[in-house]
């Protein structure tokens, strides 16, 4: 079964309003060009406008984060009505920053997973390990236990709403990308997981996005690999022209 390419846009802590515009206005003019499915993820304060700009096109409005709660005196936080009043269809969750930074853990994420499927939102779910997992040859395990643990209590029709991005936390963002092999042995793991949570065919169906340092430059060689669906993207994902090049990428 072929999945279809997946290549999404983490914009992060970046751009004031006018600039998310301009950048979404650049994808947009070029998106409709490609089969595989966009998203962008633009800053909270930038959605409303990003929200306008993508309406009716084939690029996929995202968020980087959502509160685990419905609604309330929860100071500070944005919850899933309020991305979905605003376009939003995606939301990115367990990211290696907020789990670095901010302390989430794979059952707090996992209850912002089951949040954001009962509201109808589509999630993607990072996860990757740290250099010294890696080099303690632990890699496998902590990527296995955060896919086991973040879709604790999660069935297996969901799972259609649910997309998988391993991102080794050595490679975001310092330009170190693993090996296209490296990286596809690691999605074979997942997918195994998979396979042992679920079924075979769950598996088989699931897109896996590579994240790390993937650009024009190396993103050919990462899509070829059999297990690798497509890419999550930081830093290329900030300027029109390398995000189209890396959409050119998957055909
Ligand atoms: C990310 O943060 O999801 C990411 C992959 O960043 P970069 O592409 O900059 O490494």
């Amino acid at each position: 079964m072929a999945r279809i390419k997946y290549i999404a846009g983490n914009w992060k802590m970046n751009k004031l309003s006018g600039e998310a515009v301009a950048l979404a206005q650049g994808i947009v003019k070029e998106a409709g060009n490609f089969d595989c499915k966009i998203m962008i993820a633009p800053p909270f304060t930038a959605l409303c406008e990003v929200g306008k700009v993508v309406k009716g096109t084939n690029v996929l409005l995202g968020a980087q984060n959502m509160s685990n709660k419905v609604s309330g005196a929860y100071t500070g936080e944005v919850s899933p009505e309020m991305l979905k009043d605003l376009g939003v269809s995606v939301v990115i969750l367990g990211h290696s920053e907020r789990r670095g930074y901010y302390g989430e853990t794979d059952e707090f994420i996992n209850s912002k997973i089951k949040l954001a499927l009962e509201q109808g939102l589509d999630v993607i779910l990072c996860v990757g390990e740290t250099l010294a997992q890696r080099e303690a040859g632990k890699a496998a395990d902590v990527v296995t236990s955060q896919v086991q643990n973040g879709l604790k209590d999660i069935s297996e029709c969901a799972l259609e709403h649910i997309t998988i991005a391993y991102e080794p936390v050595w490679a975001i963002g310092t330009g170190k990308t693993a090996t296209a092999q490296d990286a596809d042995a690691i999605h074979k793991v997942i997918r195994e997981k998979l396979a042992s949570l679920y079924s075979a065919d769950a598996a088989e169906k699931m897109i896996i996005q590579y994240g790390g340092s993937m650009k024009p430059e190396n993103a050919a060689g990462l899509l070829a690999m059999p297990n690798i669906d497509g890419g999550l993207i930081g830093g290329a994902a900030l300027k029109a022209d390398s995000f189209v090049a890396l959409l050119k990428c998957t055909k």
